[in-house]
């Protein structure tokens, strides 16, 4: 057993689903990352299925991982999307989610996005900011559209996570101060191309403790009532992402845990619940396929320098993320070590792994696990770097969901003086 659910070694050698990873290795490439429609599915199903009779909508936070095919699946089941950009809408649209379940976060939304949301008739705007409100009162007016509204608020709530996915505490640059959510929300009653429907936050991401959910869940629920004494009508209470996965020994609740405890004092109320999970229904099904290129033996260290590298996946390098790292073929002659597992880009910052213990030959595959979110979508071209292939396994069969970029594609654009 490796762990990961959909991800198992079969005779000695780690498969996706039934497909072996070394023969994805070979037809595909690496560096590649490999999804499980399996482990994609029952995540979204277990997370869906324990609202049980509840009126709710999940939105899969697209940002976790934007790949059409698995916005697809998604779709499919009959999520919703959470957006942060014009170009999530349009992936969204393409995949063929429906607009009417779309709601669009972020700070700094941009008219143009704007109006294409409208155009395409999303759910809701989670509006960050009263600048941003007056803003999309201006775009609606101008198309003689009324834009649905839920105003982030910032709970104030210690997600207790790194700090750089954070997102409640007072002196974060997310959602609108607690304290001023009152009088927006009367602010925004006068004006006449929006209308206040739902009431959002989002706390932050990898949260492996049900407490901080309770205590935000319990103050947005005290201003709920005060919003509907002052006579407003909020028809969704949208209560976030960012409930946590294991990536080494992290224990995190059970959706089921979690969605019970959002639900908690909601039971005598009418309103339909919203989430916005992300990194839960993505981040344990899939992984990053990478081979080692090189050993190299210092004075003090040994290095594995692998094919993928900090531009595929980044979480290593910016949070000093720990990702599992496992043979795909162990039990080589080779002895085991201590490694660096390290990529091929110039900076020291340019790791996936630190002081792991493996027995490794150069042109063994290595997956990193738990890569499914914030791998890909947050992955870049630097040192010009081809970004990677994606191959979803369903059963005994892969398919190819993104190509490996060409090098024609990585300078598609560029323009030299004439
Ligand atoms: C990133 C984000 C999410 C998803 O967070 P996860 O930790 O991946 O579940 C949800 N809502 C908003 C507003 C976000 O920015």
């Amino acid at each position: 057993m490796s762990g990961f659910p959909s991800f198992n070694y079969r005779n000695n050698v780690l498969c996706g689903e039934s497909v072996r990873l070394d023969r994805i290795a070979r037809e595909f490439g690496t560096p590649c990352y490999v999804y499980s429609r399996h482990a994609l599915v029952a995540a979204y199903s277990e997370f869906d299925s324990a609202f049980a009779g509840r009126d709710h909508l999940v939105c899969y936070a697209v940002k976790a991982n934007s790949n059409l095919a698995i916005l697809n699946l998604f779709a499919r089941l009959g999520s919703g999307f959470d957006i942060v950009s014009g170009g999530e809408l349009r992936r969204v649209l393409e995949a063929g989610g429906d607009p009417r379940k779309i709601v669009f976060s972020g700070v700094g939304k941009q008219p143009d996005e704007m109006r294409v949301a409208l155009e395409a008739g999303i759910l809701c705007f989670n509006v960050e900011s009263e600048a941003e409100l007056e803003i999309l009162d201006q775009v609606a007016r101008s198309m003689n559209q009324i834009a649905p509204v839920s105003f982030r608020v910032n709970p104030d709530v210690d997600a207790r996570t790194h700090p750089y996915i954070s997102t409640g505490l007072k002196e974060n640059k997310f959602g609108i101060p607690f304290e001023e959510a009152e009088s927006l929300y009367a602010s925004a009653q006068k004006l006449a191309n929006v209308r206040v429907t739902g009431l959002d936050c989002h706390i932050g991401s990898q949260l492996t403790e049900l407490d901080p959910f309770v205590e935000t869940r319990e103050k947005m629920l005290g201003l709920l009532d005060r919003l509907e004494a002052r006579g407003l009508k909020i028809h969704h209470l949208d209560l976030g992402g960012g409930l946590g996965i294991r990536y080494s020994s992290e224990k995190p609740p059970p959706a089921r845990a979690y969605i019970a405890a959002l639900c908690g004092g909601m039971v005598q109320r009418k309103q339909r619940i919203l989430v916005e999970p992300g990194r839960v229904l993505v981040g344990n099904a899939g992984i990053l396929l990478t081979r080692v290129e090189y050993l190299k033996h210092a004075t003090h260290r040994n290095f594995a320098i692998v094919d993928a590298a900090m531009n595929d996946l980044m979480r290593p390098a910016l949070y000093n993320a720990y990702h599992e790292i496992l043979p795909v073929a162990p039990g080589t002659q080779a002895d085991v070590k201590t490694y660096q597992v390290v990529g091929p880009v110039c900076e020291t910052g340019d790791f996936l792994g630190h002081d792991r213990e493996l027995a490794l030959l150069p042109g063994d595959l290595l997956a990193v696990m738990s890569a499914g979110a914030y791998g890909m979508s947050m992955s870049s071209n630097y040192n010009s770097r081809p970004r990677a292939a994606e191959v979803m396994v369903d059963g005994d069969r892969a398919h190819l969901i993104r190509e490996r970029e060409s090098m024609d594609q990585l300078m598609a654009g560029e323009k030299i003086l004439p």
